[in-house]
């Protein structure tokens, strides 16, 4: 089965899992090697405490990383929460963390959480999956802080039609320009499947953004569940194989020490 390289526990404020079942989880379904990514979302108004206790989390993922280290392959990533106004922040903490992995997410839209229906008040879908994208490319554009955007078009699993009318044709003009960017950059895109398990029938991004990225010559594509529970992890990888395969990749990347490396699909 691929690597899952986006994978939460109990270190997101989101998550009652301890890391040692994530683990065991992969090493059951056979996977050779998979990254942790907990949040850490800097200055954000939630309900939820989104900031990583990265000293601690870093000294107990290098901890089971020596543990399993004869049954699986532990890389110690992040997800980080884009945020324009925190750029200087961001580009400080990747500088003075000793990273594998890091995703980078827009978990966070002018200060608005997308997840929730205060999000959408005022305007029509839409205009807010409009802004969501102008604000994803923006921050591809000016943020160098992370390897692979995360879960790009995950807010359609919200939004009042929850992705029923939803089209990425639609909102090019900011899609294409972001796939450019993170290609020119050599920074990857990730192929999410948490959109399947919100019945999307479509990982995140959904195909069509999948085959523009490969046919504007993207090929760095890492592969994610976004499982905050074992059940999660790995979720409809062998569908995502064949569907990645379907749009042209023959290869997906893993990182170490924030390098890619490309493994067969
Ligand atoms: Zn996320
Ligand atoms: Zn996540």
């Amino acid at each position: 089965m691929l690597c899952d390289f986006h994978i939460h526990t109990d270190f997101s404020g989101d998550s009652d899992t301890p890391p040692a079942r994530q683990i065991e989880r992969a090493i059951a379904l056979g996977m050779g090697r998979i990254c942790v990514t907990d949040h850490h979302d800097y200055d954000v108004n939630s309900d939820c405490d989104f900031n990583l206790d990265f000293p601690a989390y870093l000294q107990t993922m290098r901890e089971l990383r020596e543990q399993y280290r004869n049954q699986i392959r532990l890389e110690i990533g992040v997800e980080l929460g884009l945020q324009g106004h925190i750029a200087g922040y961001l580009n400080e903490l990747v500088n003075t963390c000793d990273l594998d992995f890091i995703i980078g997410s827009c978990h966070f839209i002018d200060g608005q959480d997308p997840y929730l229906p205060s999000f959408y008040e005022g305007r029509t879908e839409k205009e807010a999956l409009e802004r969501f994208f102008q604000v994803s490319l923006e921050m591809v554009r000016t943020l160098d802080c992370f390897d692979s955007c995360g879960h790009l078009d995950y807010m359609v699993r919200y939004c009042p039609s929850k992705g029923r009318e939803y089209c990425a044709a639609d909102y090019m003009d900011y899609i294409s320009p972001l796939l450019k960017t993170l290609i020119e950059k050599g920074r990857a895109l990730e192929c999410n499947t948490g959109g399947f398990r919100y019945g999307l029938g479509q990982p995140n991004p959904c195909e069509d953004i999948l085959r523009r990225y490969r046919a504007l010559g993207g090929e760095l594509l890492t592969v994610g569940s976004d499982a905050h529970t074992p059940d999660y992890l790995g979720y409809e990888f062998d569908r995502t194989a064949e569907l990645l395969k379907e749009c042209g990749f023959r290869y997906y990347t893993v990182y170490h020490g924030r390098r890619p490396e490309f493994l067969p699909l």
